[in-house]
Order: structure tokens, then sequence, then C-alpha cells
């Protein structure tokens, strides 16, 4: 097996066409980073790890022997250094034995690959409302965290999912272990947030933030019902509680399941302007075994019927489903080949897109408290990572595209999206020949 290093150059070669800084990021993304002791140090001053809703790490919290996740960074931020990076966030996943480290040499921050120095390291400013509380004692990071360097408030109001053990919850996703995890750890950590102290955490960051420009309210799966309301009743009372207080300040996304047309427009009434109807994996065997829970209450065909529908709602540019990416090649059940699950996700790229309807992607961050995470420590081959940037942006610019809504300005160097690099490999300002939403050219980020 080559190198890392020696893996980062060929595909450097191969893929010209992609910023090298996006090679790397995916790399991190699904190998997790170390830090050493004094870099944990330095961070104490900076923005910590909120946990705003799965894991996100490739060990879990027991095995965390220097405490790194009360220690370490919500994101970094790589540019300059030998590899003259143009700025690229990157989520932090802790991993203590990865080649990629943080360390502190001559006095600065740097990320190193297997003992060589790659860019420079910024860690992010630790925001004015992260040291306040609700009345209730709550901090705001428990509540309110924001991710992509200050954009996004990510509001998981049910930190929970009834999609229940192994015969239901999805096989890549550890959010109701994770949240035992975190409980145990002694985090402040609310199960079920109510509309009230949502709006009180809003209120204190409206105080002093002028960085966010966008809200997800989100949260694990209602199969039946919650506080005595069905999915769409409960998850549409925040968008509802948020915009009645604060009309139209910020993009509002929700991520829920894929709900029949009349429940979505429940949504849209609200206020709500971007849908992710998330469908995680393409190709139907996959999801039927990766999505059983999903499978079984409402089955894929119906997910897709479904997030078509949407976009006769919201309009196809602001239905945006996620996908998982790299859970294609999982073991034991995924795709033996990069060539036979990108020519699979590729397919389900360009159905979609046909349709105006722009999916993005999280890479699979192979958890090892989710079922897929215990038999695939390495996640998914790079290269598969890496194909998946072209042929994302490929299919984009062939329809003619603009890059999603509700991520702030895309490209290299301006991205701020930090769990993929979908939004890094966006070209020509994401606009391919149509405009982009209103709102999010020219802004902040
Ligand atoms: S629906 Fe699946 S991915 Fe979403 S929270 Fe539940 S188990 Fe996790």
């Amino acid at each position: 097996m080559d190198s890392r290093v020696e893996q980062i150059e060929q595909l450097k070669a191969k893929y010209p066409d992609l910023p090298a800084e996006a090679i790397y990021k995916e790399d991190m993304l699904r190998t997790g980073i170390g830090f050493s002791e004094d870099s944990l140090l330095i961070a104490s001053g900076f923005k910590p790890k909120a946990y705003f809703i799965f894991s996100f790490d490739l060990v879990p919290i027991s095995e965390m022997s220097a405490r790194e996740n009360f220690r370490v960074p919500e994101e970094i931020a790589l540019e300059g250094g030998k590899e003259a990076f143009r700025r690229v966030i990157v989520s932090v996943r802790v991993n203590p034995s990865s080649p990629y480290r943080v360390e502190v040499r001559d006095g600065r921050l740097v990320l190193c690959l297997e003992g060589e120095e790659v860019a420079d390291v910024v860690y992010p400013e630790y925001p004015e409302y992260y040291r306040r509380k609700l009345s209730s004692g709550k901090p705001v990071t428990d509540i309110a965290p924001t991710i992509e360097w200050g954009y996004l408030l990510y509001l998981t109001v049910f930190r929970l999912c009834q999609y229940f053990g192994r015969q239901e919850e999805c096989q890549f996703c550890d959010i109701n272990e994770n949240y035992r995890q975190q409980k145990k750890s002694g985090r402040s950590y609310t199960g079920v947030k109510s509309p009230e102290e949502i709006v009180e955490a809003l209120e204190i960051i409206a105080e002093t933030d002028s960085d966010s420009r966008a809200y997800t309210v989100t949260g694990g799966s209602v199969t039946s019902e919650l506080q005595g309301k069905n999915e769409v009743e409960f998850y549409s009372q925040y968008p509802e509680a948020i915009e009645r207080r604060f009309p139209g300040r910020w993009i509002s996304k929700v991520v829920v399941q894929a709900l029949p047309r009349e429940q979505v427009q429940r949504f849209k009434d609200v206020g709500v302007q971007i849908y992710h109807p998330n469908y995680e994996v393409w190709d139907p065997r996959l999801f039927e075994i990766f999505c059983a829970g999903k499978t079984r209450y409402i089955g894929r065909s119906e997910w897709i019927r479904r997030i078509l529908d949407a976009a006769g709602v919201f309009g196809p540019e602001h239905v945006i489903p996620n996908f998982v990416a790299g859970i294609e090649m999982s073991r034991p059940n995924g795709f033996e080949t990069v060539e036979q699950a990108l020519a699979s996700t590729g397919e389900g790229l360009d159905f979609f897109m046909s349709h105006g309807v722009v999916p993005r992607f999280t890479t699979w961050c192979p958890e090892p408290l989710s079922v897929l995470g215990k038999d695939n420590a390495g996640g998914a081959p790079l290269e598969y990572h890496v194909g998946l940037l072209r042929v994302w942006r490929d299919t984009l610019e062939k329809y003619g595209l603009p890059a999603p809504p509700g991520y702030g300005v895309p490209g290299i160097g301006q991205a701020v999206f930090s769990v993929s690099s979908f939004m890094d490999v966006v070209r020509n300002g994401g606009q391919n020949g149509k405009s982009s939403s209103k709102g999010e050219q020219g802004t902040k980020h």
C-alpha cells in the first residue's frame, strides 16, 4: 500500500481539474485528525466542537485519553504553508491515531501528514454568544451551536431518533448512541428542545453576531408521535416560532424525512425556504439494507416521488437531498470497486439534477458506534470521494444548474461548508449559466 502522501500525489495528478485542497479535505473527513497536546492547549481559547448532531468522530469518547471531546475546535481553516493552500474549512473529526495531525512548530499551528507539514492551521474565533447561558442555565452551545465557520445555526431540536435498534436505525448513523455517550460525559445535551429555548438562544446570538446567515432545524425521525405531535407538527413549531420573532433574518432550512406534499406545504407556510429530504444512498438494494426504518415506513420509490413533489412546493433549487458519500463502498454489502460505486451514485445525481434538484453530500464518517462503522474503520477509498467530487460538479455543469443556495459563496478559497468539499469544487462562481438564489452571492463569506 502506498503511503498516504503518495496516494494524495497520485490523485492530484489524476484529477488536476479539482483543487488539491479538496483532496486533502476529503481524506481528513474520512480519516479524522489528531492533535498534539500543545495544539490542544492553544485550542482552549477558540470555538470548541459542540457535537451538533452525530458524533462525527473516529473513536468513541471513552477512548479519548486527552479528553479531546471537550478540547478540539469545531473546525479548522487550512491556508498557505508549503502547499500554498487557498483557504479551506474542515470539520474536526477526532482520531488520535490519524496520519493527519495538528501540531505547533516554530510557534505556528500547522497541519502535518505523516510528519510532513501541509498547511497552516487557523482555529475559529470563540464567539461572544458561546460565553452566554439561557435563563435555565443551559449553554448556547447546547441549544444553538454554529458550524460552517459561523455561517449556519445548527438546531438539532430532537437529539434522538424513533428508528430504534438494528432493525430500524440507519446503519451509518450514531445519533442515539452519541446522545448516550454525550450525556455520560457530563456535557449539557438536551434531548428535546422547546421552541421557547430555541428563540431565547437566538435572541442571545442576535445581540452580538453578524456572521450567521442560515439556520437548520433537524433531529431524529418521528415515526409515531413526540409530545403528542407527528413529525411535521413537531418540527414546524420551530421555524414558525423563529420566523415570528425574527422574520426573514436567516435563510431557513429543515432536514426531516420525505413527507407527503400537503405536510411539506406546512413547512413552506411557516416560512421555511429550503427542504432537505435526505436520500442517503441511491442504489435500491443498499437503500433497503442501510435505511431499513425508512424502507419499512416510507419506501425508496415513495421517498423519491416525495422529493420531486416537494420541488413543486419549494421550487426544485430549494429541495436539497443529502447523501452520505462513501457508504456505497462499505463492507460487507457495498460495491466492490470505485467505478461501480461512482456509476451508481452518478446515476442518482443525474436523475435528480435532470429535474433541477441538486443533491449535496456529507462525507461518510465511519463512527465506531454505528453499525457500518464497526466493520469499516478505514471508511471508503479516498479515490471514491475524489471521483465523486468530479461527478457531482460535472453533472451540475451538464444541467447548467447554480450552486445550491443556503451554503454561502461557493468556490475554493471562499466556501465554508465543512463536512464535504462539494462547495469547494464549484467553478464559475456557481452560476453555470443560471442565476443563483437570492441573498447568497456577496454575503460576508
Ligand atoms: S432517520 Fe436514520 S439518519 Fe436520520 S436520525 Fe434516524 S437513524 Fe439517523
